[in-house]
């Protein structure tokens, strides 16, 4: 809406002399006589303040702080200082100016916070770059700000808000707080309405609101640094390739019986060779050219669809509609189901025992991590925690991706219970309707978890789940048909509805053909060509069940030795690790290497890897880790 014109304006602005600052300018580097002369301590701006009833209430609940309020726009300002001298405050002053460059305002880290409430949306392209929050202004802003400083920017528009989470990303800037409801969130408490706030929110738009400061040590980064950030924090080193290289390095200066390397994710023989099924390797060597040269269409090819779902459901029939998507590797389902069913700054929750990939995958689309604690205190699953985190997030966003890896979690080995599974569909089933939840199953080691029928017997609890949830498979090819290098796996939904099952299918091509494209079109043949074949199946599957069972073996070897000498474990149902807590992970793992014992450190404890190690090593392992623990 327009505002009119106020008459006289040079005349009633001459009554509010007090409050005007005509040139900044001439402040820079000097605001902080002001602020000390006002009696505050705290300096903050807010950028278009409108007619202030957002910075009078702000300056009278903390007179402690000193506020700039700027707005180009005089009639409306007029109303703005109107409302300081009828409170009587005196902590507020007014620019009457559009906004340019604030560094020509302030000097370098002078303001602790920045307020842009409902700014301008310019909705049209060719004026990105005047809008507020586009990425020029957010580096001035990041200047001009303290280390801690935060800017708090609020906005109807989801246009606006969506490209502002963009902008911040792409500026390295750290996501504090986020919201797309800040009206029907815990973060409200702190909320103070604007004028435009409580006329658009009566009418049904969710006010959002994100809250982003400078990332800790991005000065020195982007000092030195060619590539951009994008809201990523990127190691020098990956931690378990590092270790596993020294695990090498000893294994060729002393001999590999000397050594434990418990690090590899992959399941190696008693010698430490890949084993590697020897009916997918007849299988393999029977393509022909077109069959592993071709490109496979983006969603896999029709005969490996069949295949994979056989795969993964075992004797399972979905009541519902079932899509299929290939990608490469389970690594590639995580990435396109958090892409799909989550939003940039959003977070995604899964349990604190991880595997550490997820958050990369991420924070490498601008999303982040929630945890919830996998294990109460009696080494139960911990539904209490679950039903916490998944309320938590679900008031402060509309879509959540849950992840769950599930059975024979990496790093633990533990798998959920039918009745874990029932409390959390409970859980799930009790959220908002309105919310859009995708819970993903990551079973990446589901047939190394053990018997194939009951590790499945989740799968048909899936569909009591209400419409609002969509359940998702990631499963990978790369464990169940030692297919590693292979890169195969596919992400599989179990949908209520056709609609939402044809749009996963269409949005998961969609992300693929824009990250990988079509996935080798070898493995998926292999995998047709098994399940085409009943003889082939029945030896795969036979060859599988031996190693499962030399796995478990080696897994009960591990817990009874554990239990003899007194060294405490997490739940170990089955698969490649089992995982033992300690306070600090890294030191524990670090006196291990120091007698040729390489383990890999988590968060929460070390990880040991049963999978690539014999039964005799998984026996000595206790007692070297309970020592390592001691020290
Ligand atoms: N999920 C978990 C828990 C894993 O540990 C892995 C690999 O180690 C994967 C998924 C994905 O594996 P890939 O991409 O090789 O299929």
């Amino acid at each position: 809406m327009r505002q009119r014109k106020v008459k006289n304006l040079e005349e009633k602005y001459a009554k509010y002399e007090e409050f005007l600052v005509y040139h900044p300018e001439a402040c820079k580097g000097n605001w902080q006589e002001r602020v000390r002369k006002a009696g505050c301590t705290g300096l903050y701006l807010e950028v278009g303040c409108g007619k202030g009833k957002f910075i009078s209430e702000m300056a009278e609940r903390h007179p402690e702080n000193f506020y700039i309020a700027v707005e180009g726009n005089r009639s409306v300002l007029l109303r703005a200082m109107e409302k300081i001298r009828e409170k009587g405050l005196t902590n507020v002053v007014f620019v009457p100016d559009f906004i340019v460059d604030l560094t020509d305002w302030f000097r370098d880290e002078e303001v602790d916070g920045i307020y842009l409430n409902f700014s301008d949306p310019l909705p049209k392209n060719y004026s990105a770059k005047k809008r507020l929050t586009h990425r020029s202004k957010l580096v001035q802003y990041e200047r001009i700000l303290k280390d801690d400083g935060i800017v708090t920017f609020k906005t109807d528009n989801t246009g606006l808000f969506e490209f502002t989470i963009q902008e911040i990303l792409a500026n390295d800037m750290k996501i504090h707080e986020l919201t797309r409801d800040l009206h029907h969130c815990e973060y409200n408490e702190d909320n103070i309405m604007t004028e435009y706030e409580a006329k658009f929110s009566t009418l049904g738009e969710n006010i959002k609101r994100v809250k982003f400061g400078r990332r800790e040590g991005r000065k020195k980064m982007a000092d030195t640094s060619f590539a951009a950030y994008n809201g990523r924090t990127v190691p020098k080193e990956d931690k378990i390739f590092g270790i596993s290289g020294r695990a090498k390095a000893a294994i060729a200066a002393k001999g590999k019986e000397n050594v434990i390397n418990a690090t590899i994710g992959a399941l190696l023989d008693d010698e430490g060779k890949l084993i590697v099924l020897s009916s997918v390797d007849e299988a393999v060597k029977s393509l022909t050219p077109a069959e592993y040269a071709e490109y496979a269409p983006i969603a896999g090819t029709p005969a490996f669809k069949e295949a994979i779902v056989k795969a993964a459901l075992g004797d399972y029939q979905p009541k519902g509609y079932v899509g299929v998507v290939a990608s490469p590797g389970g690594t590639g389902s995580l990435r396109n189901a958090i892409a799909n069913y989550s939003c940039p700054g959003d977070k995604f929750l899964t349990h604190d025992w991880h595997w550490t990939t997820y958050k990369n995958i991420a924070m490498e689309m601008g999303r982040d991590e929630e945890t919830f604690d996998m294990f109460d205190a009696k080494g139960n699953f911990n539904l209490e925690d679950f039903e916490y985190k998944v309320n938590k997030l679900l008031r402060i966003q509309d879509r959540l991706v849950i992840i769950i890896n599930t059975p024979a979690n990496n790093p633990t080995g533990y798998s959920l219970s039918d009745e874990d599974w029932d409390g959390v569909i409970r859980v799930l089933n009790s959220t908002d309707p309105a919310k859009k939840v995708a819970l993903v199953a990551d079973v990446a080691y589901i047939d190394f978890a053990g018997d194939e029928k009951e590790v499945r017997s989740f799968l048909p609890k899936l569909e009591e789940l209400n419409s609002n949830i969509l359940p998702i498979l990631a499963y990978s090819a790369s464990k169940t048909f030692t297919f590693y290098g292979c890169r195969c796996a596919a992400t599989i939904c179990l949908a209520k509805t056709e609609e939402v099952r044809d749009e996963f299918v269409r949005v998961l091509s969609f992300s693929a053909r824009a990250s990988w494209s079509n996935c080798p079109r070898g493995p998926q043949e292999v995998i047709a060509k098994i399940y085409n074949n009943p003889e082939l199946l029945a030896r795969v599957d036979e060859e599988r069940a031996g190693f499962r069972n030399m796995l478990l073996s080696r897994g009960h070897a591990f817990e009874e030795e554990a239990a003899k000498v007194g060294l405490k474990m997490v739940p170990f149902r089955g698969g490649f690790f089992c995982s033992v807590p300690c306070e600090d992970p890294d030191a524990v793992s670090k006196k291990l290497e120091e007698v040729d014992v390489f383990v890999v450190p988590f968060t929460k404890g070390v990880r040991v890897s049963i999978a690539s190690i014999s039964e005799a090593k998984c026996r000595k392992l206790p007692k070297l880790i309970l020592e390592a623990l001691e020290a």
